[in-house]
């Protein structure tokens, strides 16, 4: 077969027959594989799991589990493309042919731009940009995955949200941008905060979500009450100026009767809305304890 026409595609081609050895590779592919040149390709016929050895791959980490997975793929001949990661960081998308003679055609493409465009517009749908927390959206669908699996164990999942007190007066004292501020310096506090397994997110101006895995309600409280106090110790300072700002935080753990996620939003926001009432800087908890 005469394969020249295909020097000149930009991306890469390997060419197995049916015993699975390449009889075929273009220049694109070379930068692939460290130690054959199409032409040693060409003269030796190597087999495909002698490249696979050779592949220039960061998932060759675990080289044999690698092989075998690769092997397993081409020779199944399942169209599903494999994502590669390369020792450059790169990411090279294989898409594989079963061609008539029973060989099998491999086509490197590289979609690093596109892997990493994806990753972004991921982020951006997820997050909120001033803190970089999750936004309410993407919490809210986190949170529905954790109470599933809450109830499907019988274990326990509290939430906390936290409004911040008074914080129209600090919009108008200090301006907006100094008010977003805030914001962020809350945003760093709380999240130093709490426990690294407590989903966080913002799911308002000034208003937050914890979620707190396998936590009751006393528990839930103890962390809550730590933010509550970090934040009121630890005013924003910046010259010229110094912010002293304070949370509200309404605390609820899940019980038998709640019928959803929903549920115990409305139980916090209710203990919220208590501990508003109540006078501010505090945790309330529903039920009470
Ligand atoms: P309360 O103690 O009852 O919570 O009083 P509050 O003044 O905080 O009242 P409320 O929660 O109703 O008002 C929140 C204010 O926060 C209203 C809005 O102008 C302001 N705000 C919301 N989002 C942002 C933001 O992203 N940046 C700034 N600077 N202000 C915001
Ligand atoms: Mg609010
Ligand atoms: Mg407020």
């Amino acid at each position: 077969m005469v394969y020249s026409a295909l020097d000149n595609v930009k991306t890469g081609l390997l060419i197995l027959d049916r015993d699975l050895r390449a009889v075929y590779s273009n220049p694109a592919l070379h930068g692939l594989f460290r130690s054959w040149s199409p032409d040693q390709i060409r003269s030796q016929k190597p087999r495909y799991v002698e490249l696979l050895l050779s592949a220039n791959s960061a998932a060759a980490i675990d080289l044999e589990d690698y092989v075998a997975r690769r092997l397993s793929w081409v020779k199944s001949g399942e169209q599903a493309p494999m994502d590669l990661r390369m020792a450059d960081g790169s990411v090279q998308r294989c898409q594989l042919a079963v061609l008539p003679n029973g060989g099998r055609m491999l086509i490197y493409s590289d979609v690093t731009d596109i892997i990493r465009n994806a990753a972004e517009l991921e982020r951006l749908a997820t997050t909120d940009g001033m803190t970089g927390l999750f936004n309410r959206r993407h919490f809210l669908a986190l949170a529905e995955c954790e109470w599933k699996r809450a109830r499907r164990y019988d274990r326990s999942v509290s939430l906390a949200i936290l409004d911040i007190d008074f914080f129209k007066a600090i919009n108008d004292e200090f301006g907006h941008d100094v008010g977003d501020s805030v914001i962020v310096h809350l945003t760093d506090l709380v999240s130093r905060t709490k426990r690294d397994t407590d989903l966080l997110a913002r799911i308002g101006g000034e208003e937050f979500a914890l979620l707190l895995p396998e936590t009751t309600l006393s528990a839930a409280s103890t962390v809550a009450e730590r933010i509550r106090h970090e934040v009121a110790t630890r005013p924003f300072d910046k010259a010229p100026h110094s912010v002293a700002a304070t949370v509200s935080i309404g605390v609820a753990a899940s019980t038998d009767t709640m019928a959803g996620f929903t549920d115990l939003m409305k139980a916090a926001d209710d203990a919220l809305y208590d501990a508003k009432r109540s006078g501010r800087n505090r945790v309330a908890l529903r039920p009470g304890l």
